[in-house]
């Protein structure tokens, strides 16, 4: 826990908004006095591109205090620690906990945070193999765990993933079809990405469509579980041809956060409807996903399902997330 001595600035992704004006977002150098309040100090060696990222560099999160550096999401090492439980040198890695909403965040080669929102960086992944994972990968086996934790096994039928060719979706595909489950894959970009889900593991394609046209209170019975990162329409297509008895995790609003949907899949089908959470999930819950990341995660998904990209370039990826145009997992290097 000794201190070495820190850089006087550092570079980082600055969001600031004058009164009136949208939101401006520019790498810009700051010295170290300005990082905020916390235990830990980290050298951030990667960060990553997550929908709620997106939202934020664009100036649509709804952050109240400016100036802000976001990126809910970082790995590095310490580089100064007044928490017994890290030391100088530890690879950390932080996911959520208001981190680059509330709390300067990982868009930043430097961090400082409570030591309570830090997990150890798990001894398989490096930095950036960690944030490939990120949140997006979090929140993925977060929403198997409620499937599985139901009972759920590959022998009840085929599980869906809506928004599959994105992050979180990307990454429920290969946890679920390395586990043995067929997966059926809903996505509006069959042409482009399906080739991508099916190297993942995707058994079936659906075009995002088929869903979002479900209008009826019931229909035909399709899945045995699903994971939505959808909302909307979507969701309530997809809870209408669960199966009986069946589980739907849903863990994203991309389509919209209205549910029009009616409560017969619950009453007559005794459809579950688990509500997923990565920002707040308790530290031994978060820990125990991570674990099943690091054995579980295939490695396809890490050598086929990330792009990398730089600090300069979140202004322009941030749009793009929000179009739904970016496929998978986006790591930023920051080394
Ligand atoms: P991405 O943008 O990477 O993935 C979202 C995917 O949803 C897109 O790739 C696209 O997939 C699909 N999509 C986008 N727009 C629409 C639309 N209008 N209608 C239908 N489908 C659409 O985002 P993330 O994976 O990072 O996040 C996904 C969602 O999950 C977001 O809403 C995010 O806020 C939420 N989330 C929630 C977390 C939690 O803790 N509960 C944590 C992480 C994310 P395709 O092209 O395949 O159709």
């Amino acid at each position: 826990m000794t201190s070495p001595a820190l850089p006087d600035t550092f570079r980082a992704l600055l969001l600031t908004k004058e009164e009136g004006q949208a939101v401006h977002a520019e790498v810009t150098t700051l010295p170290v006095g300005d990082l905020p309040e916390g235990e830990v100090t980290v050298r951030v060696q990667a960060s990553d591109l997550n929908y709620k990222d997106g939202l934020a560099v664009t100036g649509k999160l709804g952050i109240r205090t400016y100036p802000m550096v976001p990126g809910i999401d970082f790995a590095g090492t310490v580089l100064d620690s007044r928490d017994e439980r890290y030391a100088v040198g530890d690879a950390v890695t932080l996911t959520g906990w208001g981190v680059g909403e509330r709390h300067w965040g990982g868009y930043s080669e430097l961090a400082r945070v409570k030591a309570d929102w830090l997990v150890r960086t798990p001894a398989r992944f490096g930095a950036a193999e960690a944030m490939a994972v990120g949140t997006a990968g979090l929140t993925a086996m977060l929403c198997v765990m409620a499937l599985e934790d139901a009972g759920l096994k590959p022998e009840a039928g085929d599980v869906l993933v809506t928004g599959a060719a994105g992050g979180v979706g990307s990454v429920a595909v290969s946890l679920l079809a390395a586990r043995g489950y067929r997966v059926v894959t809903s996505t509006g970009r069959v042409e482009e990405e399906g080739g991508f889900l099916r190297g993942l593991g995707a058994a079936e394609l659906l075009h995002r469509d088929e869903l979002s046209a479900l209008k009826k209170p019931l229909e035909k019975e399709r899945w045995a579980a699903a994971v939505d990162v959808v909302g909307g329409e979507t969701l309530a297509g997809v809870l209408a041809s669960t199966k009986y008895g069946g589980h739907v995790a849903a863990c994203g609003l991309a389509g919209g956060m209205q549910l029009p949907a009616t409560v017969m899949p619950f009453i007559l089908r005794g459809v579950t409807l688990h509500g997923v959470d990565s920002v707040q999930c308790p530290a031994d819950k978060r820990q125990r996903a991570w674990d099943r990341l690091a054995a579980e995660l295939p490695q396809a998904l890490l050598d086929h399902g990330v792009q990398t990209a730089q600090l300069e370039d979140l202004p322009r990826l941030a749009g793009e997330i929000l179009a739904g145009q970016v496929r998978g997992r986006t790591v930023i290097t920051l080394e």
